[in-house]
């Protein structure tokens, strides 16, 4: 029998990841379906008991369901846990599993696809939302010389150094939380954007200094040239957006759910030319 995945959300017309995990099964010769599902915004919990009566093995979960979906699973994997978030659900005997391949999908894509490894680095961290939670502890597993979260809200920033600082050695990392205002002085060798400030096309607050020379200025938002890019651009940096970062996390949910690992480099290839 053919075993049946999706992807929930809400929004979800918009989502590549059904493209993008036929792509993996068709080159890895597995047999699977994978379809969008929209839940409504008070609906996540049954639509997951009611894919699970109907024999899904898993799902993958996005905005606005990623907290949600940690909280309603039955057991969690260490990288869910030190996200707090959940973007992938495994439905095994253990019942509802959540994980959280975000943080490994953007190391991939940095430190493989744009091989540029972080260790040693100083990386800014824009964003205090889910997916910068997401991606915290995998970045500092990579040992950068700093990191430093900077966020509109600042208690959101403070408040994920402050978790980062109670559950993981940092002996390696200089971790800092601080608002726009205080990056006047301060150049970095890597800047994340994980705001959501592209979506409506918003500039970020950030003074053109903080790009140091061969700066790597990755956002998380793909689609589209956002005005965080062009500024990184027209300051030199190299810009990355977060095609890679959807494909390589849809990678390793690929493999968490079916044991295989999907060659990522064709798919990325296949939808960038679309
Ligand atoms: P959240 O809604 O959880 O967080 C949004 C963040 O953006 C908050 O830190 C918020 O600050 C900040 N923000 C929003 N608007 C502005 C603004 N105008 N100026 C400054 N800061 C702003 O969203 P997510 O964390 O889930 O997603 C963030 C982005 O990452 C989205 O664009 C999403 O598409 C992308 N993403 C990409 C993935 C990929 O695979 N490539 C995976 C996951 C996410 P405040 O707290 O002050 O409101």
């Amino acid at each position: 029998m053919t075993d049946q995945y999706a992807v929930i959300g809400n929004p979800i017309a918009h989502s590549k990841s059904p493209m993008i995990h036929e792509a993996f099964a068709r080159q890895t010769g597995q047999d699977m379906r994978y379809e969008r599902i929209l839940a409504s915004l008070d609906g996540f919990e049954a639509t997951i008991r009611e894919l699970i009566k109907q024999g899904y093995k898993g799902v993958n979960v996005t905005v606005p369901f990623k907290f949600e979906a940690f909280v309603l699973a039955d057991a969690r994997t260490a990288r869910a846990m030190d996200a707090g978030a959940a973007n992938t659900l495994i439905f095994n005997e253990q019942g509802i599993v959540a994980d959280n391949t975000d943080g490994a999908g953007i190391v991939r894509d940095i430190e493989k696809n744009l091989q540029l490894p972080l260790a040693g680095k100083r990386v800014l961290l824009l964003g205090a939302g889910g997916a910068a939670e997401g991606v915290l502890h995998p970045i500092l597993a990579c040992k950068p010389s700093l990191l430093t979260i900077v966020n509109r809200s600042m208690d959101k920033a403070l408040a994920m150094v402050k978790k980062a600082e109670a559950t993981k050695a940092l002996s390696v990392t200089t971790l800092s939380g601080c608002e726009f205002n205080d990056l006047p002085g301060q150049e970095f060798d890597v800047v994340i954007n994980a705001t959501s400030a592209g979506l409506t096309d918003t500039a970020l607050p950030i003074p053109n200094t903080i790009f140091a020379k061969g700066c790597l200025a990755y956002d998380m938002m793909y689609g589209r040239e956002t005005p965080f890019m062009q500024q990184a651009r027209t300051n030199g940096a190299i810009v990355a957006d977060g095609l890679g970062m959807l494909i390589e996390q849809a990678a390793e949910a690929f493999y968490v759910w079916r044991g295989v690992r999907p060659e990522t480099k064709p798919v990325i290839e296949m939808v960038s030319a679309l």
